[in-house]
């Protein structure tokens, strides 16, 4: 740190993403990526898209907006297309939260919502999971916070009910409630169709895990106007322009084919329920998963041993270090072909010690 930062940010704890790393080819089962490529339109429409790079892009990112609005089944008001839906969250914590207004959110959740309550200086309130990594729709009842909920939750995989959701926004009537459906689209609930009910519902998606755009930085904000035109306001007082144009083509062109992407996911769906019953059969006890990860421990091998045991077999999984879910791994979901490589090295590893 120089000592030229702002006091305000001086403690700041900041996100650590999943490594990416560069040394050698892994099988990577730790950033929740697709293992499929974009579709061909997309690709085409990237290429058509980057002849245009010297104009400015649509600020306003119309032609997405409205493909979103169709397959969402909302209007193209309801949506504001945004940088990864990493940026939507911060764009959130931004207009809906402040020194009166804290931000509630599960102790184990997606790791970036306390380091965005720490950047922007609100209070972090902390709800714990019951036991089972279970969120428990009756303990956000009336909590006078924004709320923010991943669901499937990240990194246990745990899906709420829809109308647990409900319960949550119709409780919280002068709070915004924020459901982060990163990983809905393989098996989960959309919450979408709430938002035309509660005015204070904000649902998030991000193209990172289900459409094959982790590179690319798409994500969206689905919501009343009303919340999308306070957002609107925070992404033009930041970044205008936040969707480059290559992005926008090619998110405007994996909507067109929806259809590809859908029927990827439903092929990960069963590599995951297919690489659960094998990790159970193995030994392993494993959340109920509705996203394309699985959240794992074994009774024998410590969560932070099997990571570096499957890292020098060339397979990258992810570990977290706190306490509470130290045992457990995040076993992102490829292909079958790759969930099998995954089963076959583990049971070596069991075998070997
Ligand atoms: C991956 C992830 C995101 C962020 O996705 P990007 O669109 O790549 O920024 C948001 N929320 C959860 C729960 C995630 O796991």
């Amino acid at each position: 740190m120089s000592e030229y930062r702002s006091s305000r940010f001086a403690g700041i704890d900041v996100y650590v993403p999943g490594e990416q790393p560069r040394d050698r080819k892994y099988l990577k089962l730790n950033t929740n990526e697709s293992p499929y490529p974009p579709s061909p339109a997309v690709l085409e429409a990237v290429r058509e898209a980057s002849r245009g790079l010297n104009l400015y892009c649509d600020p306003t990112a119309l032609t997405l907006r409205r493909a979103a609005a169709e397959v969402y089944g909302v209007e193209p008001e309801w949506v504001l297309p945004v940088n990864g839906s990493d940026e939507i969250l911060n764009f959130a914590f931004m207009a809906f939260c402040d020194r009166d207004i804290p931000a509630a959110f599960p102790d184990i959740s997606y790791s970036f919502y306390p380091v965005l309550a720490g950047l922007h200086g609100v209070r972090a309130v902390e709800v714990p999971l019951r036991p089972g990594f279970i969120i428990d729709y009756r303990d956000y009842l009336g909590l006078n916070c924004t709320i923010v909920i991943a669901n499937p939750n990240a990194p246990t995989g745990t899906a709420l009910e829809l109308s647990d959701i409900e319960a949550i926004a119709a409780s919280n009537p002068k709070n915004v409630v924020v459901i982060d459906e990163a990983y809905v689209d393989f098996g989960a609930k959309s919450a979408i169709s709430l938002t035309k009910r509660y005015k204070n519902l904000l649902v998030t998606r991000t193209f990172s895990k289900s459409h094959s755009l982790a590179g690319g930085r798409l994500g969206f904000g689905i919501a009343d106007p009303g919340l999308i035109a306070d957002l609107t306001a925070i992404k033009d007082c930041t970044n205008p322009y936040n969707v480059n144009a290559m992005t926008q083509a090619a998110g405007t062109a994996a909507f067109r084919d929806n259809e590809y992407y859908m029927e990827n996911c439903r092929a990960v769906a069963d590599a995951r329920d297919y690489a659960a019953g094998a990790l159970r059969d193995l030994g392993f006890e494993v959340t109920p998963s509705k996203a394309n990860f699985l959240f794992a421990r074994h009774p024998s091998v410590p969560g932070g041993e099997l990571y570096k045991l499957l890292r020098e077999r060339g397979i990258l999984v992810r570990h977290f270090s706190s306490p509470a879910i130290a045992d457990y791994n995040r076993i992102s979901v490829g292909t079958m072909e790759q969930m099998k490589s995954l089963t076959g090295r583990v049971e070596e590893i069991l075998a070997s010690l």
